[in-house]
């Protein structure tokens, strides 16, 4: 057996997902809320029988293995080595892949990138530049420490010659990991230079990418250069602080969301440690995913601006389903680094004094149009109706639909009507309800042939192994049209009687085992045969009776076709004529089958 084999064997996928998320045992699956995509019911199924997972919301589907590259980012190696670990198989002939091998250097590259900013800002004597900035700032050893926090030194080539000449890395590799600029005549420079720098980490606390602060205010570079994206740093799945401060957000299952990393520092340092910065000023699906793994709420730092205003309606539709949002208004508009090293204890108490997103906007709506006019009136309902009517919660919705009508002073049901009015697609052309990029993709519609030929076959898996047997020669008269399923058909009919159904599906192809797999999961069977207790084998005759039916009806359908065809043309040939009399007696059969089985 190979080694990857063995680590199958031993790894339970139930237990490495269990861990991350929650799932609650349905008919013979366990399912759980998608992580993958933003959803309300439960839609994630894994099967301990098949050892696979699949969403039917967004489609996802794998083994252990590719839940851990989806989920935890990591590679097929790393994956492999985090399953052996556990189930205590020792690796000794696995041989990691050469891009899993590159993927180690880079990170590694990373690493040592970080520990040689690290050293400069904290033990050499050209840090000094670095460490008086600090020491402006406020910024303590401790944060230092726990942000890794380092000094890149204003020159060419420093750490091109650290990594390149010292650490022997290759310079091809080094340029992957966005640590340098190849310049016109192919010479490469080192990205950052004499600026403070923070790592970059994913949510495992390995260093990705950097972001670069330049010291001097007067100068007329950026202010900030970041790592660009490599296929190891994306923007859109970075928060700063997570992983350091990921044990607080998760104790405290709330999470605080700011713009900046000097505002991560100084909000920590005020003792309010459940924080982390976006890069860029947009929450994306990345981020409210990986934040759902370790929070339920989350709170954004924000002005009363079209930008505040903007990145809440984005934050709304991205996060509704999976988050308790709220929003911490700075009245002194300050930003919260600025207010955490000024005054802690205001920043403490904005914090606990956070409103609901939609109160923040409905605040925001009242601060911007004059709610007194007519016109100011009309402003707020049309900013206002697609967020209040978007609300799942009905009685939440009440209390802001209230809310908004006392505050325009208008009649309550008139704030209904204008959004019942918005619902229905009325509205004069200028809002326009887009679906968002990160819905997930509409299941195909099956036909009803297609459904009852899975439903059949759901039945047949699910049924106990005493009845079994009789139903084998049933599924001999069937044709079944749904790709894969009459493949799958003709092995139970060739296996050896007393058909064993655990050894069956585990000699399946591997594709053949996922369509059963998919098929056994289903949630609308599971749930129909959740409510069937003891009257199984009646559903099993009447969905068998019902693939029959389907069956004849689409052959009469075709022969049908047929005669039509030869009823069309002027003349028929002898031959025609033959034909049209045996497809006129075959139809006559069909309708006779037809009637015996609805009669039966
Ligand atoms: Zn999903």
């Amino acid at each position: 057996m190979s080694q990857v084999q063995q680590v199958k064997e031993a790894t339970d996928i139930v237990h490495v997902i269990g861990e991350r998320i929650q799932l609650n045992r349905s008919g013979s699956s366990l399912r759980g809320l998608c992580p993958f995509h933003s959803e309300k019911s439960p839609s994630f199924f894994v099967s301990e029988q098949f050892q696979r997972y699949k969403c039917f919301g967004c489609g996802e589907t794998g083994d252990a293995f590719s839940f851990l590259e989806k989920y935890e980012g990591m590679t097929f190696s790393e994956a492999l080595k985090h399953l052996a670990d556990k189930a205590g198989v020792k690796l000794d002939s696995y041989k990691p892949s050469p891009e899993d091998d590159r993927h180690q250097r880079l990170l590694t590259i990373l690493h040592f990138a970080k520990e040689y900013f690290h050293f400069v800002l904290t033990k050499h004597e050209s840090g000094e530049a670095g460490r008086a900035y600090l020491k402006e700032r406020g910024v303590t050893a401790e944060s230092i420490r726990l942000f890794q926090l380092g000094y890149s030194l204003p020159s060419w080539d420093g750490l091109i010659a650290y990594l390149h000449k010292k650490k022997k890395f290759s310079l091809e590799d080094i340029r992957a990991t966005g640590l340098t600029v190849t310049g016109k005549q192919g010479r490469d420079y080192d990205r950052f230079r004499h600026r403070l720098m923070f790592p970059l980490t994913n949510h495992r606390g390995q260093v990705v990418g950097f972001s670069g602060r330049l010291m001097d205010a007067s100068a007329k570079e950026a202010k900030y250069i970041n790592s660009p994206e490599t296929e190891l740093y994306h923007k859109s799945e970075m928060l700063f602080g997570f992983s350091e401060l990921y044990q607080e957000i998760r104790k405290k299952k709330e999470v605080i969301v700011v713009e900046g990393e000097f505002d991560v520092i100084s909000s920590a340092q005020a003792h309010v440690n459940n924080v982390v910065a976006i890069k860029g000023s947009a929450l994306t699906n990345e981020h409210v995913q990986l934040i759902a793994r370790a929070a339920q709420r989350v709170l954004f730092s924000l002005d009363m601006d079209d930008a505040g205003v903007n990145a809440t309606k984005r934050a709304i539709t991205l996060a509704k389903d999976k988050l308790d949002m709220r929003v911490i208004v700075i009245a002194s508009g300050k930003d919260p680094d600025e207010l955490a090293r000024t005054s802690p204890k205001e920043w403490r108490d904005a914090v606990k004094a956070s409103i609901t997103v939609y109160e923040y906007l409905i605040q925001a709506a009242l601060k911007q149009h004059t709610a007194s006019t007519a016109d100011g009136k009309r402003e707020i309902i049309d900013e206002l109706a697609p967020v209040l009517g978007g609300m799942s919660h009905a009685v939440e919705q009440d209390v802001y639909i209230k809310r908004l009508a006392a505050a325009l002073e208008v009649r309550e049901d008139l704030v209904r009507q204008d959004i019942e009015r918005f619902k229905q697609g009325k509205q004069r052309g200028t809002i326009n309800p887009k679906k968002t990029a990160d819905s997930p993709t509409p299941v195909v519609k099956l036909s009803r042939r297609s459904k009852l030929e899975r439903f059949l076959l759901f039945l047949f898996f699910h049924a106990d192994q005493a009845t079994l047997s009789p139903k084998v020669p049933q599924l001999q008269q069937l044709h079944f049209q749904f790709p894969g399923l009459q493949p799958l058909v003709n092995l139970l009919l060739a296996a050896k009687a007393p058909l064993n159904l655990q050894q069956v599906t585990k000699q399946l192809p591997s594709d053949l085992q996922q369509l059963l797999f998919e098929l056994s999961a289903d949630p609308e069977f599971v749930q129909t045969l959740d409510t069937l207790e003891g009257r199984e084998d009646d559903e099993w005759q009447r969905t068998l009776t019902d693939v029959f039916q389907e069956q004849v009806r689409a052959e009469m359908k075709e022969i049908n076709l047929e005669l039509t065809k030869l009823d069309q043309q002027l003349e028929l040939s002898p031959a025609d004529e033959g034909r049209q009399a045996e497809l006129l007696e075959k139809i006559v059969s069909l309708r006779n089958t037809l009637s015996a089985k609805t009669a039966a």
